[in-house]
C-alpha cells in the first residue's frame, strides 16, 4: 500500500477499501506512517466524507485495534454518551440513578476537549476518586454495585486515541464519519448492548446546528445497529449553560445536591429523560410512564444517592463528600458579573463562556494542563430570564485573579441583552 495513493483517492472524492484503511492506520499506530500523511487523509475525509460502509468499516478498524470488553449477552447494560457541553454533569447522576433502577450501567467517560467539560475531570475533583481501573475492575464494579465510571485505558481502541488527539490538533474534529467512528468504536469496545446518545445542540456544542445534528445522529445509530448495539439519540439545547454551576468540583457539588433532591431546571428534564430512554432502550422497562415512576422513587427515596455512593466508595474516593462540601477544592476569589443592561437574556455565547472557563482553569489548553478544579462559574440565568440593570448576571470563582477579571468580562460579553421580551427556549428539541 502506498499512503499517498490512498490521500490522493480520498483528496479527489474516492472511496477506500477496508484492508487499505486498516493498513493505514495500523501502519500510523505502529510508526510506519508519520502524523503528516495521516493529517492528510483525515483532512480529506473532513472535506470528502465517507460512504456509510466506509464509516462502518473505520469503526470496526477502530474496535478491534485494542480489547474488547464483554457483558453477558442477556444483561441489559446500558450506557449513555454525551457529544459534549458546558455545565454538562447530567452523567453523574444518571448512572446512580439507572443502576438504582436496576439496570447497569459500565461508562467509559471522557476528559474535558475544547471549551467542554468532562464527566473524569468532575469526578476527579472528590478527593481520592480514581478513573484508572484495569478492565477487570470495571467489570466487577459493575457486577456488584451496578455501575462504574472510568477512563479508557491505552488498550481499550488505541486508534482512536490515537488519532483523536491529532485530531483535536489539526482542525480535524468536526468530521461525522470520523465522529461516528470515534464515538462508536469506543462504545461498541466497552461492552455496553445499548446506548442512548445526548446530543448536544447550539451555541455550546460541536454542532450548532439541528439539521447537521439529526444527520450525525442517524450514522450513529446505524453504525450501532450494524455491530448489534440499541441506539437511541435524544437533541438537547445547548445554547445556554447547563444547571446553575460550570467547573469540575461545583458541578460535582451541584450532582450531589441534584441526588439529595435541589436541582436546576434543564438538567432535571434532561436526566429524567435520558434515564426513561435508558430504562426503555434496555426493555427491563417497557411501560414509560412505569419508568418515569421509578425514576421518581429512586431519587426521592435515596436510592440513587445511595448508589453515588457506593460508586465513590469502590472508586477510593472520599465518601464523607456528600455530607461535607469543603472536602472538595474551593476558590480564593468569587468575582461578580454584572450586568450593565435592563432586559431579557435573548443569547448565550456558551462557548466563549467555556473558553473563559479555560482560562481560569476549569478546563484544558492542551493535553498536559493541570486543571483548577476549584475553578468555575456560578451561572444561574438561561436565555428568556428578565435581567434588572446591575443585576449580579453571574459568579466567577478562581485562584488568579487577573485571570478571573478577564474571565468576568469575557462572560459579561457572552450574554446579548435585548429591550423587549424573549421567550425561555425548549430543553428537548425534538420531544
Ligand atoms: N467525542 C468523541 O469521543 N469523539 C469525537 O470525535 C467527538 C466527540
Amino acid at each position: 500500500m502506498n499512503p499517498v495513493e490512498l490521500i490522493i483517492r480520498k483528496r479527489d472524492g474516492g472511496e477506500l477499501l477496508p484492508a487499505e484503511m486498516k493498513h493505514f492506520i495500523t501502519d500510523y499506530i505502529e510508526g510506519n506512517i508519520d502524523a503528516s500523511q495521516m493529517t492528510a487523509l483525515l483532512m480529506a475525509i473532513y472535506f470528502k466524507g465517507m460512504t456509510n460502509s466506509e464509516t462502518r468499516n473505520l469503526t470496526d478498524i477502530y474496535i478491534n485495534s485494542g480489547s474488547r470488553i464483554e457483558f453477558p449477552p442477556d444483561m441489559p447494560t446500558v450506557d449513555k454518551h454525551s457529544t459534549g457541553g458546558v455545565g454538562d454533569k447530567i452523567s453523574l447522576m444518571l448512572a446512580p440513578i439507572v443502576a438504582a433502577c436496576g439496570v447497569p450501567v459500565p461508562m467509559i467517560s471522557g476528559r474535558g476537549l475544547g471549551h467542554t467539560g468532562g464527566t473524569l475531570d468532575k469526578l476527579e475533583a472528590i478527593p481520592g476518586f480514581r478513573t484508572d481501573f484495569a478492565q477487570s475492575d470495571f467489570i466487577k464494579f459493575v457486577n456488584t454495585s451496578g455501575l462504574a465510571i472510568i477512563s479508557q485505558s491505552e488498550k481499550l481502541v488505541p486508534a482512536d486515541r490515537l488519532i483523536y488527539a491529532l485530531r483535536d490538533t489539526t482542525g480535524t474534529v468536526e468530521s461525522l464519519p470520523l465522529i461516528t467512528a470515534s464515538i462508536m468504536g469506543k462504545k461498541i469496545a466497552e461492552g455496553a448492548h445499548n446506548l442512548v446518545i445526548d446530543l448536544k445542540v447550539g451555541s455550546g456544542a460541536f454542532m450548532r446546528d439541528l439539521e447537521k445534528a439529526q444527520k450525525l445522529g442517524e450514522l450513529l445509530t446505524s453504525t450501532g445497529i450494524a455491530f448489534g448495539q440499541k441506539v437511541k439519540v435524544t437533541y438537547t439545547n445547548m445554547n445556554s449553560p447547563l444547571g446553575f454551576y460550570c467547573g469540575n468540583a461545583l458541578e460535582t457539588r451541584e450532582a450531589i445536591d441534584y441526588l439529595k433532591g435541589e436541582t436546576a431546571p434543564d438538567i432535571d428534564i434532561i436526566t429524567r429523560r435520558l434515564a426513561k430512554e435508558m430504562l426503555l432502550l434496555t426493555g427491563v422497562y417497557s411501560d414509560p410512564q412505569a419508568a418515569e415512576t421509578k425514576i421518581d422513587q429512586v431519587i426521592s427515596s435515596g436510592a440513587a444517592l445511595e448508589k453515588l455512593i457506593a460508586m465513590i466508595r469502590q472508586q477510593e474516593g472520599n465518601v464523607n463528600v456528600i455530607d461535607k462540601y469543603d472536602i472538595l477544592p474551593t476558590a480564593k476569589y468569587e468575582l461578580p458579573v454584572i450586568s450593565s443592561q435592563e432586559g431579557w437574556i435573548k443569547s448565550i455565547n456558551s462557548r466563549q463562556i467555556g473558553y473563559a472557563l479555560v482560562s481560569i482553569g476549569a478546563g484544558r489548553k492542551t493535553l498536559k494542563s493541570i486543571l483548577d478544579m476549584s475553578a468555575g462559574a456560578w451561572l444561574p440565568h438561561k436565555i428568556g430570564a428578565k435581567l434588572d440593570k446591575q443585576q449580579i448576571l453571574g459568579k466567577v470563582y478562581c485562584n488568579d485573579k487577573s485571570a478571573g477579571e478577564a474571565a468576568v468580562k469575557r462572560i459579561k460579553a457572552a450574554y446579548e441583552i435585548s429591550a423587549t421580551k424573549i421567550e425561555t427556549e425548549e430543553i428537548i428539541l425534538i420531544p
